[in-house]
């Protein structure tokens, strides 16, 4: 991700951070003392599951809260589970290690949490049982990943997304980021701000890295976690928040491409996208082709939240210090 790297094409990344301390092999140590070995499996193969965290500062309270620890470590078990991995530690023991490394680097703004697990064996051979595995937990200083206050255009991608079949999309795996990579490359140099993808059959799943929610007739709608979504744990939040502060329903069913052109508001969710309205879609306008009236109040609830500026939503989050 831009933020934790400096590239320049053609250029070699250099990282922005590299005293800050991250949490590898059991023990808290600085970035540039952590080497992974030119073998290891997961960077040949891809096999490694992870976890992307926000922690939000209040200048008010000089507090930072992390957002939703526990149900993102949970979705790493889950993971893990379905690439015959062992999650180290328990989600409780996760989290108190991400409080005690966020205080160490002493972040005083908006951070972000990147827990990874994966295969450390430095050998040839395409296998997911019996290979020793490594857990690093990085952090870094963190604004916005995509624009979210205009609104973004959006254009459906050639490519699908991986199927449940194939690459669980519900199992959040390095290597299948290459699917999100092809698209949001695709979408980026043809112009646009984000991709949409289809599943196999064609229905709408989700952007390269969101979640999708339409409005249309006054009904929330977003794809089932059967159409090769990643389960995002924003999007529990937000269908929580269409029903009881919207007072809205939310439908979870499959979405077909033309309700992208036809749909009167729509938005992409997630840890790093947060609540990103869509104002066009292939060229087509969505609505009135500015910021949706309930998506504009969905962001304003959400941002509130988590913050922790609103009481009714302070266990979305933990204090750091
Ligand atoms: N889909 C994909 C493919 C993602 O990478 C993400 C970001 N983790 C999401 C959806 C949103 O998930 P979450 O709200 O849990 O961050």
């Amino acid at each position: 991700m831009s933020v934790q790297t400096d590239h320049t094409p053609g250029t070699k990344s250099r990282p922005t951070h590299p005293n800050s301390w991250v949490f590898f092999e059991g023990e808290f140590v600085r970035y540039h003392d952590v080497h992974i070995g030119p073998m290891t499996h997961a960077l040949h193969y891809g096999t490694g599951c992870f976890e992307g965290i926000r922690a939000y500062w209040n200048p008010g309270q000089e507090q930072l809260f992390l957002l939703q620890a526990p149900a993102h470590y949970e979705r790493l078990h889950r993971s893990a589970r379905i690439l015959r991995m062992e999650v180290p530690y328990s989600t409780g023991e996760l989290v108190d290690l991400t409080l005690e490394l966020l205080r160490r680097n002493d972040y005083r703004g908006d951070s972000y949490v990147r827990p990874l697990l994966f295969k450390s064996a430095e050998q040839i051979g395409v296998q997911l049982h019996g290979l020793p595995e490594s857990f690093l937990i990085y952090t870094s200083p963190f604004g916005k990943y995509v624009e979210i206050d205009g609104g973004i255009r959006c254009t459906v991608s050639s490519w699908r997304r991986v199927p449940d079949s194939a690459l669980p999309a519900r199992a959040k795996v390095t290597g299948s980021y290459i699917n999100s990579a092809l698209a949001k490359s695709e979408a980026l140099e043809n112009g646009f701000d984000e991709a949409i993808v289809l599943t196999e059959s064609g229905h709408v799943s989700e952007g390269s890295a969101e979640n999708l929610f339409l409005l249309k007739d006054g009904i929330f709608v977003t794809p089932p976690v059967t159409d090769d979504i990643l389960e995002g744990i924003t999007r529990r939040l937000i269908i929580g928040l269409i029903r009881d502060e919207l007072g809205l329903q939310v439908l979870e069913r499959s979405i077909d491409r033309t309700e992208l052109y036809t749909c009167d508001e729509l938005f992409l969710c997630g840890t790093g996208a947060q609540v990103s309205p869509v104002v066009e879609v292939d060229r087509r306008p969505i609505g009135d082709g500015h910021v949706g009236e309930f998506t504009h109040e969905l962001q304003g609830i959400y941002f509130s939240a988590v913050r922790a500026e609103n009481p009714k939503y302070l266990d979305w989050s933990i204090k750091v210090y």
